[in-house]
This record gives C-alpha cells, structure tokens and sequence, in this order.
C-alpha cells in the first residue's frame, strides 16, 4: 500500500496560500522503525508575523462573506477530506503510530467537525429582547472573534485541528495553526486539501516549527490575534494560559484527564470489560480522555480482571500499517520511560502485575494490567498516556465517589451500572466535563466536548462549539416610541 496523491506530503509552512520553505529544518520521523519521513520547514517568529498579516487580511474578506458562501467552502474541504481519506491517514500512520483502521477513524471524525460547522455558520442567530421601557429596544448579533491561534498536540494530529477550524472557519475567523513538531504532515495535508476547496489565501495558515515555545509566545503576544485555542498537557496550558492574560486574550483549553471507569455491582460485566477496553487502549492510551483508574466493586472485581485479562493478552502491536494490528508504538522515548516508571513505581509499592508490564523493542509497552493499586502509587495522580490499565477494589459508592473525584483534571469520567438512581446520583456527583453511562466511547461532534478543573475550560463540537469563535454584541435602542 501507498500515498496514491502524493501532493498530499508536503514539508513546507502554509503562510497566505503559499508554500514556505525555510532554509532550516526539522525532522519528522515514523515512530515504528525510527526512519525519517520528512524534512520540514522551521518557522521561527518572524513567519508567525507573517501569517498574522496574512489572517488579519484576509479576515476582512472572509468575515465579509455570507454565511451561505463560508458554507459552501467548508463543505467542500469537507468533501475533499472524505475523497482522500485512506491517503491522509495513511500519513498519519506514519508519522504518529497509529493502526490505519484508527487513523482512518481520526480522518473522518476530523472530517465530521467540518461538516457539521459549515451547517452551523448558518445558524449563527442573535436575539431581540423585549426592553425595560416602551422606549427601548434590545437586540443582540453574534461576530467572529478575529485571528484565532490553534495550537495542537500529536496524539490526533487531524482531528484535533478541524475541532478548532471548523467552528472557527464557519464563525467567520481566520486561523494560523501551530501543529505538533511530531505531526506536521497531517496538518500539512489538510492545509493541501484547503488550497483546493477555494478558501481565499490567509485564512488558513499552517505554522511548522520545532520551536513551540517561540511560536506560541509570538502568537500570545501579539494583539491582532484574538484567541487561542489549545489542546494539550496541562503544564504547556498554563503557560499559553498566562502569556494570553497580559491582553486579556480569550482562551480555549482542552488539557489532561484523569479519568475514572467505575464498575458497579449489578453492572453488566463483559458490556463493562469490553468499554474498559475501548476506552483504555484507543490510540495505546494515548487520549486525553482514556481511562487511567478502574474502579472494580470487590463483588465482581475478580469476574472482571478475568475478562478483561483475557481480552487484553491478546491485543496485537505492532506496525500500524500491518493488517490486525490494534497498537501500535508509543510517540517518543521520554513517553516509554514515563510509563515504565510508572509500573516500576507501582510495583515497587504492592500492585501486581495481571498482564505486560514490560518494554518491548522499539516505542513499545506490552498492554498491562495492575491491580492493587492505591492513591500513594504516582499512577494514581499521573496521566498515564500508554496502554496501562491500573485497578483499583472499592466496597460503597460514596467511598468510589470520593476517590474518582480525588484528581486536579476533570475532563471524562465512565461508569457502569444498571439501577437508574444509582446512574443519576453518580452521573451528577462525578467532577467531570463529561461522563460515559455503560459506554466507553463518547467522542461525537454532535455532543460539547471538554472538562473543568485542571483540564481546562471551553467546549468543543456541538452547537455550543461555534460560541467559542463568536462575541456577543449587545446593541440599545433608544427614542424606539
Ligand atoms: P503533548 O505532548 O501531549 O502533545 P504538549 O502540551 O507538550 O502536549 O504539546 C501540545 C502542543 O503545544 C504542541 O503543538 C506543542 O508543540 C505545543 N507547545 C509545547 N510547548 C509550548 C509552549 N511553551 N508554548 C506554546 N506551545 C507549546
């Protein structure tokens, strides 16, 4: 198998409908087999300028469009991301890991944000209020924000651009998107595909850099760019955080989870084994919102462990490429040594080891199971990232209660069970964005995505995801009678 449109592998920045190529570059590689994939242009601050020039430009035209023509353009990017979906992800198997089987999943989730926004843009109503005296009249229009700065992770390196650009697109924003230094290309290919679609030149500008930090200081900083939009680690999103407050920038942040998975008593045991491990090993675990503890009532927690024991030892890794392969390798060295350390440090402290526990050649980790876990292991508080399922026993719910809500993130929580209190009462108690009832896959753009607490603020995906992109302007009448 093989890219059939190879324009769709392109290595240099996308600035005001251009190609930039830059002198220096950085190197993305597939991180199966270590082999480089590309060479692809350093950006430093002064093509970050660029690109601002390039979207506040072309912000007066884009914004000036009607909401019928942004559609229409958005609806053909969409068209053409769906016509070339086997090639993009075969990019993205490449450059991230990931089976081709999930990568082509990732294309056509990403895909769906754009549709469904570019049927938003037409949606974009305001209000009329009634006013306090019969001289007044009170109507309300929503506008798009301006330049907004996308800064995304590797671990969807498709979709978690599109949840940004399309609502921001069909708003009527411009954007410059910084992508992963580990995941350029796919960002790249979907710049490609936009070139096709006819949006005019500086609405979408793609900023390639190894140099996060610079860029994401240039972007903070500067005073024609409205918003920023970030997904990643908590740590980076404070800082995008803080840089934002000196001009009261607004901010989207969708950060790291901690998420529980509760299996109650009367839960039906192997639907739970079999969401646990969708929820757990997506991506080899590499998902803000995967499942980092499992939460077993002592009354099944062995019926469990067995089950899902059993389904876990047969997980197949490998190349992504390869026909069954259900993980592939983690991203880098430091995310190997993180989990190691991990398990090291829970063993060390009395978990056991059910399954894996070990490194294997390359970016991998044998898919793992430990249980015996408790609150005084680092896996507890760690977002594990990697295809690590930690158990731990609890007897009461208010015990399970107390401890699932025991974490600084709040982003996806899951829980099984059948009484219908019992999933009201732990649905509305759970300190998290958002919760999974006997499901353990909720990712859809017709639902808000996002958390609370440490794993950020904002929502993306439904018909609240466009709001991000928008201000509400209030307009008085007076002298109406
Ligand atoms: P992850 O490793 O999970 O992707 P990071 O938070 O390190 O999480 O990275 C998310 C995105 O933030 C990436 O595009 C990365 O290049 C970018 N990034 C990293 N450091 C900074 C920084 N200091 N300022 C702005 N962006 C950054």
């Amino acid at each position: 198998m093989d890219i059939k449109d190879k324009s769709l592998l392109r290595s240099e920045a996308y600035i005001n409908g251009e190609w930039i190529k830059k002198e220096t570059t950085f190197s993305v590689y597939n991180p199966y087999n270590h082999v480089k994939i590309a060479e692809v242009s350093n950006c430093i601050q002064v093509d970050t300028e660029s690109a601002i020039t390039a979207a506040d430009h072309a912000f007066q035209i884009w914004s000036n469009y009607t909401a019928n023509k942004r559609s229409r353009i958005l609806r053909n990017w969409y068209e053409l991301i769906i016509e070339n979906v086997t090639d993009l992800a075969h990019i993205l198997t490449i450059e991230q890991g990931k089976p081709l089987q999930e990568a082509i999943g990732e294309i056509k989730y990403g895909a769906s944000y754009i549709e469904w926004f570019a049927e938003e843009a037409k949606r974009v109503y305001g209000d009329v209020i009634p006013g306090q005296s019969r001289k007044n009249r009170i109507t309300v229009i929503k506008q798009p924000v301006g330049i907004i700065g996308a800064i995304t992770p590797w671990n969807f390196p498709s979709a978690m651009i599109t949840r940004k650009v399309g609502p921001a697109l069909a708003a009527g924003c411009t954007v410059i998107v910084k992508p992963s230094e580990y995941t350029p290309l796919s960002a790249l290919a979907l710049a490609e595909l936009s070139d096709r679609a006819g949006f005019p030149k500086g609405v979408i500008n793609i900023v390639t850099t190894k140099d996060a930090a610079a860029i994401g200081e240039s972007l903070t900083s500067n005073s024609k760019v409205k918003k920023i939009s970030f997904t990643g680690s908590t740590p980076v999103g404070k800082i995008v955080l803080k840089q934002s407050a000196d001009q009261i920038k607004k901010v989207t942040l969708e950060l790291g989870g901690n998420a529980p998975f509760i299996v109650f008593a009367d839960a039906d045991i192997d639907a739970a084994v079999s969401g646990c491990y969708d929820s757990k090993f997506r991506n080899g675990g590499q998902t803000c919102v995967c499942t980092n503890r499992i939460f077993l009532h002592e009354s099944i927690h062995n019926e469990f462990i067995e089950k899902f024991a059993n389904k876990v030892k047969s997980i197949k890794t490998g190349y992504g490429l390869d026909k069954g392969v259900e993980i592939g390798p983690m991203i880098n060295e430091n995310a190997v040594i993180k989990d190691i350390n991990l398990i090291k440090d829970a063993t060390n402290k009395g978990a056991k080891v059910i399954a894996g526990g070990m490194r294997k050649k390359g970016l991998f980790i044998e898919p793992t199971i430990l249980c015996n876990i408790d609150s005084n292991m680092d896996i507890f508080s760690s977002e594990i990232f990697g295809p690590i399922a930690a158990i731990y026993k609890f007897k009461s719910e208010s015990e399970v209660i107390e401890i699932a809500n025991n974490t600084k993130y709040g982003l996806a929580s899951y829980f099984y069970g059948r009484d219908y209190k019992l999933i009201w009462r732990v649905a509305e108690a759970l300190e998290f964005g958002m919760v999974g009832i006997n499901t353990g896959l909720m990712s859809t753009v017709a639902a808000p995505f996002g958390g609370i607490k440490e794993s950020g603020f904002g929502r993306e995906g439904s018909k609240y995801g466009i709001d991000e992109y928008l201000n509400i302007k209030y307009m008085c009448w007076g002298d109406v009678e």
